[in-house]
């Protein structure tokens, strides 16, 4: 692990004369809130809790630097930290009057891991830090319960071997051996819950536990309390690279210099009998938003009780009743620390005998929802400006307030049930629950039953259109974020996972199998689009409130997020500079977007609207072809099909402008693949299959993405530009003239290399339109302009500009170009790639800002020195990717344009990105 960043708190010299440890007390401490860097959240916050005078046990931190050094310097600490250690150590003492290894009296510590982002559960925690045969013995006599005491010196050498001595790594996988041995114990006393055990049994337990110790790892288990400390506190270290901790940070975007602070505090004890507990509170409700003072608390017990699931805790307002003096202290710190804060604190708290202890507070992790509408509030509230609120929210939650939604109890019932299939990427969020169905067709017949299906592929291809429409949810084997069904599942708004490499599906069969598990087609699975995960079985799931109020005109329902979700993207409206448009082929989906605030289409893929019944044939007969006048023939039959749905998008987006690229695909998307589909083609065409056959393995290329598809198609075919400039004018015409407004037409040729190919089907467009102009006796303004998705177009953009009246990122097969690598098969090693570093993200999901980004700027600026005030906007899937979209905003580009259902995460991130730019 690097050192440090240029961040690095190391280069600040006023902390670095401080040392490496920083102590808290009461009514003290040498860091506060704004430390986090340095000491984590844990550590910073511990530290303001004490300087606000709140009941904070004593501790001290050791810094985030000491971790980064420990990792330099081949796990070893830093030479001064022990005597710092010692120091901190010895205040704590005389604050609690009590000393560390004390037989009489000892001082007990708990030792924490946190980050500079908290990173819930990810990194380990030892408590009860300092007991040995002679210190349990003064635990027991100073707190007059031997229970207790003997209970705590079995989950610290249960905690500690786990942690520390890695012993479940040990032994056999996935047991834990002190759990069998507890369980063995309390089958033996006939004991039903831990606490049943006796004084006697928990002595016998310890003995046998040290025993397992000193069997599994040839050691005896640490006795000193200095020993014992020092080990935990590199644990706590080594636990911020273990794969937890690894594939967190890789979710959330969390460098990997940062490094974990580790804290050392005094114990409080819950487990000391009825009057004491152990809670979680959240000053408003995670879930919801609402506020209200919500939690959980467990009486007489520790706190990894309740995160073990060991018992079950109680709501937190029984409090009131239990220790009404706690309660009420409870409630006022609560109010303090989120008025302190201003935002929602998670609050961990113990009380003993009676006392209360805060333990720790952070902003709490809330839902979509929560996040929403706690921001809106908070600005009501006078608590913080419409500015923070936008910050406030995370653009990518947005998606979990549009999209259907499982249960939560449900979900936490199959999870805990061992429903969960397996994982893939989270390609289309939102929730589906349904039959499994391996056939568009069989999706599509269910649907006429009024069943939605999970339509479950090994992958998808344009064939599969009406069936993934048709379905609840898309799950696919293969195929990565920009795989056809995840890019579809998104511009549908249907729930997808894509890529879930574990899943054996054979269609012929009607099986899929994974991990051992075998499902038919029928038997209902639910898939979390949102997380990537699959669950066997049936889960309900609703529509979200926004998209009942949007799309299908409800009234907001009473408590509804609506007006909150309003009113936080109408104030990201004021502040943002980039425009967001939409990815749209249909006029539902462009009605959709104009619903979610898009204002414009960015990219109409002309290919989409072939899908529908009754093209796809036409199509293939037209690719099929082998003369012009035969293309010729089957162009004519598409189009007034094709006028027919620009007409529908022009309508849909009335005076907003539309996009509409010219054909583009690689041919195989089109060919017939299997015989049936063959049979199916020649049927249509009146030929003999054979010959249909033939011409589809003529037409087959090695390598179809770097083939005859793009403008490649039109310069070698011009007919079939002429057919789609002529729809796309004639519609615009007919919708002028119905009416009385003009559409805004923007005809965008894809592929373009050189600006010999843009000019080439530039004049054909202008030709055909001057045509279409005259025919009708009526002028429709448009522009011609070009996708830029190849670096050389990025290198020649300023000679391309020339023609283009404006520019298009195609970020997607940019993305495939530059790097050389394939947007349908990278999944198969990317994963791989980001896991091991190589990559910091999958580059087809967050654009590369080095490679791909510098290329975007070069042509922007080219672009825009031959054409000032060139229009530039971006149609890759980067354009619904909120760190994407920040590059965007700096790029200088005019607009992004993403999936319908994304543009409201486009709105919100493109404000973000142009708050951080001030
Ligand atoms: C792109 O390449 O980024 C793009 C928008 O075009 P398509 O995904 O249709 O190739
Ligand atoms: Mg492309």
């Amino acid at each position: 692990m690097p050192r440090s960043t240029s961040k690095s708190p190391a280069k600040k010299p006023a902390r670095r004369a401080h040392g490496y440890v920083y102590a808290f007390g009461p009514g003290r401490a040498d860091g506060d809130r704004t430390m986090k860097e340095l000491l984590g959240g844990k550590g910073a916050n511990l530290a303001e809790m004490c300087r606000l005078g709140l009941p904070v046990p004593p501790g001290f931190t050791i810094s985030t630097e000491v971790c980064t050094h420990w990792y330099a310097h081949g796990r070893k600490l830093p030479v001064t930290l022990a005597s710092e250690v010692e120091a901190a150590l010895a205040q704590i003492e005389k604050t609690v009057g009590r000393r560390f290894g004390d037989p009489e009296d000892p001082l007990l510590v708990s030792v924490r891991s946190g980050a500079r982002v908290s990173m819930p559960g990810m990194m380990d925690t030892v408590l009860n830090l300092g007991l040995n045969a002679r210190t349990v013995e003064g635990l027991a006599r100073t707190s007059g319960n031997p229970r207790f005491a003997w209970d705590a010196y079995r989950r610290f050498v249960g905690m500690y071997s786990d942690v520390v001595l890695g012993l479940k790594a040990h032994g056999e996988k996935s047991m834990d051996p002190f759990r069998t041995e507890l369980e063995r114990v309390k089958h033996e006393r006939g004991a039903k819950l831990d606490t049943d055990l006796t004084v006697d049994d928990l002595r016998g337990l310890v003995a046998r536990f040290l025993d397992i110790v000193k069997e599994r790892t040839g050691k005896p288990f640490p006795t000193d309390p200095r020993e014992q400390l020092w080990g935990a506190i590199s644990a706590v270290f080594r636990s911020w690279n273990n794969e937890r901790a690894i594939a967190y940070r890789g979710l959330n975007h969390i460098p990997s210099v940062w490094g974990t602070g580790c804290s050392v505090v005094a114990m409080v004890f819950g487990n000391l009998g009825a009057d004491s507990g152990t809670g979680v509170a959240f000053t408003r409700d995670p879930a919801t938003g609402e506020r209200k003072f919500v939690g959980e608390v467990l009486m007489d017990a520790q706190g990894e009780d309740v995160v073990a699931g060991l018992r079950t805790p109680d709501p937190l307002n029984t409090l009131e009743k239990r220790s009404p003096k706690a309660w009420k202290e409870l409630v006022l710190i609560q109010a303090r620390l989120e008025t302190h804060y201003k935002d929602m604190q998670d609050i961990e708290f113990t009380i003993e005998r009676g006392r209360l202890w805060v333990l720790q507070c952070r902003s709490g992790k809330r839902t979509g929802t929560a996040a929403v509408r706690i921001a809106v509030d908070l600005v009501k509230e006078g608590v913080i400006t419409q500015r923070e609120a936008i910050l406030r929210v995370e653009p990518s939650s947005l998606d979990q307030l549009l999209q259907p939604v499982f249960d939560p109890a449900a979900l936490a019932a199959a999870r805990a049930s061992g429903r969960r299939l397996t994982k893939g990427l989270n390609a289309g969020p939102g929730a589906a629950s349904g039959p499994i169905a391996f056939t568009p067709s069989r999706a599509i017949e269910l649907a006429k039953k009024g069943i939605r299906a999970v339509l479950t592929r090994i992958e998808t291809s344009p064939d599969d259109i009406l069936g993934m429409q048709a379905a609840s949810g898309i799950l696919t084997a293969r195929g990565g974020m920009t795989s056809h069904a995840a890019l579809v599942a998104r511009q549908m708004g249907r729930v997808c996972v894509a890529g879930a490499g574990e899943l054996e599906i054979d269609y012929g069969d009607g099986t899929m199998t994974v991990r051992g598990r075998t499902l038919k087609e029928g038997d209902w699975i639910s898939i979390d689009g949102s997380t990537g995960e699959v669950y066997a079985g049936e889960m309900p799931t609703g529509s979200s409130d926004v998209c009942a109020v949007l799309l299908e005109g409800a009234k907001p329902k009473r408590g509804s997020i609506w007006p909150a979700y309003k009113a936080l993207l109408g104030w990201a409206d004021d502040v943002r500079k980039l425009g967001v448009r939409a990815n749209a082929d249909q006029p539902d989906q462009g009605r959709a977007a104009v619903a979610f605030g898009a204002e414009g289409i960015g990219l109409c893929r002309t290919e989409h609207m072939f899908f529908g019944e009754g093209k796809i044939e036409l199509v293939r007969e037209m690719i099929l072809a082998e003369t012009s006048d035969e293309r010729v023939r089957a162009l004519k039959k598409l189009l007034p099909l094709q006028r027919a749905d620009f007409a529908g998008i022009f309508r849909a987006m009335a005076q907003r402008p539309v996009t509409i690229r010219s054909l583009d695909p690689p041919l195989h998307e089109f060919l017939p693949h299997d015989d049936a589909a063959v049979a199916a083609v020649a049927k249509h065409l009146g030929l003999a299959t054979e010959r249909v056959r033939d011409k589809a393995e003529a037409l087959r290329e090695q390598n179809p993405m770097l083939g005859l598809r793009g403008c490649r198609l039109g310069i070698l075919y011009p007919e079939i530009t002429i057919m789609q400039a002529r729809a796309i004018f004639e519609a615009a015409c007919d919708v002028a003239a119905e009416t009385k407004r003009k559409p805004k037409v923007e005809i965008m040729i894809p592929l373009v290399g050189t600006r010999a190919e843009l000019d080439l089907q530039a004049e054909i467009v202008r030709a055909t339109a001057e045509e279409v102009f005259a025919e009708r006796r009526m002028r429709i303004p448009y522009l011609v302009g070009t996708m830029i998705e190849l670096p050389r177009a990025c290198l020649v953009a300023g000679d391309i500009a020339k023609t283009a009246e404006f520019f298009s990122f195609g970020t997607n097969d940019l993305t495939q170009t530059t790097f050389g690598i394939s947007r349908d098969d990278g999944n198969r090693f990317l994963p791989d790639y980001v896991e091991r570093g190589i990559h910091d993200d999958d580059p087809f999901a967050t654009l590369d800002r080095e490679g791909v980004g510098r290329l975007m700027r070069i042509a922007t600026t080219e672009g825009r020195g031959t054409r000032p005030g060139l229009k530039v906007g971006i149609c890759g899937e980067h354009g619904g990717d909120p760190r994407s979209i920040a590059l965007f905003h700096e790029l200088g580009l005019d607009y992004v344009s993403c999936s319908p259902f994304r543009v409201p995460l486009a709105r919100l991130a493109a404000a973000q990105a142009a708050l951080n730019s001030k």
